[in-house]
C-alpha cells in the first residue's frame, strides 16, 4: 500500500504529522511511504531524515495526493484538494466533521474513506490513538506558560528579607484533559489553583492535583456514556456564571477549556464578569475556535477588555510543536497498526469494528457515520 504524507498547508501550523521514527515503523511493516519535500521543515527535520529510513520524495504534491492509497495528515485538507485524491483511498486527519459539511460531502463524492481523528471513540483500547487528548494535554501546559509569561507578577509564594510575595491565583474552568494539565502545570509553578467543571466526577481529580474545586449547585448535570459533558440549560449557565464571580474577582489568571462534544462551546464568561477581575489579569480562552467560552475573545489575538488581557490563540499545542508532533505521530501510527496486515502491507477497513465504526465518516461514496448523520438530520 502506498502511504502519502503531504506537508501541512496552514501557514500557522508548526506541528508535523509524522516524524521519521513513524515512517521507519511503516517501512518496516512493508508500506511504501512517499512524503512531500519539506514535511518536517517547521521542526528543522530535513527530507534526508525521512529518506534515510526508507521514504521516497514525491515528484510534487499533486502526484502524491493522486497516487496514495492511504493519506496521513494532521489538519483537515483544503476543500479543493479532495478532488485530487484517488478514488477508494483512505484519508486520516482531524476533520471537524460536525461543522465541515462541504468537506465531508466532497470526500463522499470522491469515493474516499475519510477517517476523523476527533471521532475515535474513547475506549481503553483507543487511548494510544486519541489525538484529541494528546494535543489537549499539551495545550493545557502551553496555556499556563503563556499566561504566566504575560502576567506582571510571579506565580509562586516567595518569602524574602524584603517581604513576602503571596502566590498568584489561577482559576481553571473545564477540568478535562487540557484543564487537568493546566491545573498540574500551575501548581508546579507554585500558584494557588481553583477549578470548576460541570461533571461531578471531576472534583476528586481536581483535588488530587492539590487544587480547590469550586462548588456551584447547578442541579442535574452528569456526563455522557463517552465521558463528555452534557449541555447545560440557559438557566444552569446563568447559575454557573454567578457562582464563578467571586473566584474570578480574586484570580490573576483564568483559563477556560469548557467544551460540549459536537456543539458550540458554552459562553461561561461574559464581559460583565471580566469587569470584576483585577486590572492586568489574564484570561486564556481555549475554546475560541469552537464558539468561545469568553465573550470578546478573538481567534489568534490578545484583546484588552477593560484592563483584562483576553488571549485566544488557537494552535496551543503548536507552541510545543516538538512534543505535539511526537504524540500525534504516535497516535497515527498506533491507529494504522491496529488495522495493518504486515504480510500484505495493507490497511484493512472493517466498518463494523468499534473504533472504525466511530471514526470513519465517509465510505463507498456515502456519509456513513451514524453520529454525523444524526447531527445533520
Ligand atoms: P472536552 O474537551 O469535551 O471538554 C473539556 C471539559 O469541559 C470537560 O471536562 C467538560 O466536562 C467541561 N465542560 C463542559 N461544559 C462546561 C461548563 N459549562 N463549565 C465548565 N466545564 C465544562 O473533554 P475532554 O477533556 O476531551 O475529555 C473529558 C473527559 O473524558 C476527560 O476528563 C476524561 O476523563 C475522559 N476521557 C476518557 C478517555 C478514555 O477513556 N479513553 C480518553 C480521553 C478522555
Amino acid at each position: 500500500m502506498l502511504i502519502g504524507i503531504p506537508k501541512e498547508t496552514d501557514a500557522g501550523e508548526t506541528r508535523v504529522p509524522l516524524l521519521p521514527d513513524g515512517v521507519k515503523k511503516l517501512v518496516a511493516a512493508n508500506a511504501t511511504v512517499v512524503i512531500e519535500s519539506g514535511l518536517g521543515a517547521s521542526l528543522q527535520i530535513p527530507d534526508s531524515a525521512y529518506t534515510d529510513v526508507g521514504a521516497t520524495l514525491a515528484v510534487n504534491r499533486d502526484a502524491l495526493l493522486s497516487q496514495a492509497d492511504l493519506i496521513l495528515r494532521l489538519r483537515k485538507p483544503p476543500l479543493d484538494e479532495v478532488a485530487k485524491l484517488k478514488r477508494g483511498a483512505i484519508h486520516i486527519s482531524f476533520l471537524d466533521p460536525f461543522n465541515e459539511h462541504a468537506l465531508v460531502d466532497a470526500f463522499a463524492a470522491q469515493g474516499v474513506t475519510a477517517i476523523s481523528m476527533e471521532m475515535i471513540p474513547r475506549i481503553t483500547r483507543s487511548q494510544k490513538m486519541d489525538a484529541l487528548s494528546s494535543q489537549a494535554n499539551l495545550a493545557g501546559y502551553a496555556m499556563v506558560l503563556l499566561a504566566a509569561e504575560r502576567l506582571d507578577r510571579i506565580l509562586p509564594m516567595m518569602m524574602t528579607p524584603a517581604g513576602t510575595i503571596t502566590p498568584a491565583r489561577v482559576f481553571v474552568i473545564g477540568a478535562g484533559v487540557a484543564g487537568l494539565q493546566a491545573i498540574a502545570t500551575a501548581k508546579r509553578l507554585g500558584a494557588r489553583v481553583d477549578a470548576f467543571d460541570t461533571r461531578p466526577v471531576v472534583k476528586e481529580q481536581v483535588e488530587s492535583l492539590g487544587a480547590k474545586f469550586l462548588e456551584i449547585d447547578l442541579g442535574e448535570t452528569g456526563q455522557t456514556a463517552g465521558g463528555y459533558a452534557k449541555q447545560l440549560t440557559e438557566e444552569q449557565i446563568a447559575k454557573q456564571r454567578q457562582g464563578q464571580m467571586d473566584v474570578m474577582a480574586n484570580s490573576d489568571i483564568v483559563i477556560t477549556t469548557a467544551q460540549v462534544f459536537g456543539r458550540k462551546a458554552p459562553r461561561i464568561i461574559t464581559k460583565d464578569m471580566l469587569a470584576v477581575m483585577k486590572p492586568g489579569a489574564i484570561v486564556v480562552d481555549m475554546a475560541v475556535d469552537s464558539g468561545g467560552n469568553v465573550e470578546g475573545s478573538e481567534p489568534d489575538r490578545e484583546v484588552n477588555i477593560g484592563g483584562v488581557n483576553v488571549i485566544g490563540y488557537r494552535n496551543l499545542p503548536g507552541r510545543v510543536a516538538q512534543n505535539a508532533s511526537q504524540m500525534y505521530s504516535n497516535n497515527l501510527i498506533n491507529l494504522v497498526f491496529d488495522y495493518w496486515q504486515k504480510d500484505e502491507g495493507t490497511f484493512t477497513l472493517n466498518l463494523e469494528e468499534e473504533i472504525l465504526k466511530g471514526c470513519v465518516i465517509t465510505h463507498g461514496g456515502e456519509l456513513v457515520n451514524a453520529v454525523i448523520k444524526n447531527a445533520r438530520a
